[in-house]
């Protein structure tokens, strides 16, 4: 049994989750079980810098990362200059696995290996679908060794989103998510799932995160939002932003 399950969810939103609970069984069960709550960005409503904070424990201002590409350069995690949550459990002998957090490109692995299809940039619904499954299957197959402390991210959603929102199938793609959440929340005592952000029509979002067209000439629907959503299992550290996710992690594991 894993200790701690943490299952990040790129862009998922209480106004999608909310009004569907019936059909998203294992999100309503964890909400019933546990406790449920909004986490609102106060920076930047970006996932490099958003993922960085929630597993530093650092604001933007202090970890400085401010997006996957930083003057011409691709960022990768050496550019980074503070330690990451499964840094400092690692030093002090916690075994942990981390599997594609999207705060670089092609998201990060920590003590595990996996490659996304198209390097975690395909938007391509077969291409997400595939991956997705993937990562779930990567993740079951890494919950069955027992690590201490997991965290896998799953990012498609962010893309369905932004090219779909509004439509039938992005409910769809959060039944994906529930379905996974489902395989894997057996396995672990302790669970966090958390968003980066949120998600609202493009022409709602305060900041529009992405050009209006992309760069084949397909319209954006959706953008981010700064309501993220937290829910916890068994986890008593009082989270009340992003950044409380590390020191929940930290204290939960028993280490201060
Ligand atoms: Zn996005």
């Amino acid at each position: 049994m894993t200790k701690l399950l943490v299952v990040g969810v790129d862009g998922a939103a209480w106004g999608v989750i909310r009004p569907n609970l019936d059909r998203l069984p294992y999100f309503a069960k964890l909400m019933r079980e546990g406790k449920h709550k909004s986490l609102i960005v106060k920076e930047q409503v970006l996932s490099p810098s958003l993922w960085a904070t929630i597993f530093s424990g650092k604001t933007l201002e202090e970890h400085k990362h401010s997006n996957f590409v930083i003057d011409g350069k691709l960022q990768a995690r050496d550019d980074i200059k503070v330690p990451f949550i499964w840094d400092l459990l690692e030093e002090r002998g916690i075994d942990v696995k981390a599997l594609q957090i999207p705060f670089i490109m092609p998201p990060y692995n920590f003590k595990c290996e996996y490659m996304p299809i198209g390097y975690g940039a395909s938007k391509n619904l077969n291409e997400l679908e595939q991956d997705t499954d993937a990562i779930t299957e990567k993740a079951l197959s890494i919950l069955k060794q027992n690590p201490e402390l997991f965290i896998v991210v799953f990012s498609a959603l962010d893309k369905v989103q932004h090219f779909h929102w509004g439509e039938g199938l992005v409910l769809g793609w959060y039944k994906k998510i529930d379905t996974a959440l489902g395989m894997l929340m057996g396995h672990a005592d302790k669970i966090i799932v958390v968003s980066d952000h949120g998600f609202c029509a493009r022409g709602e979002a305060k900041v529009q995160t992405l050009p209006e067209m992309s760069a084949d000439g397909e319209k954006l629907k959706g953008d981010h939002h700064e309501e993220a959503i937290l829910i916890t299992k068994n986890v008593n550290y009082e989270i009340r932003e992003h950044k409380d996710v590390f020191n929940a992690i930290m204290h939960e594991m028993g280490e201060k």
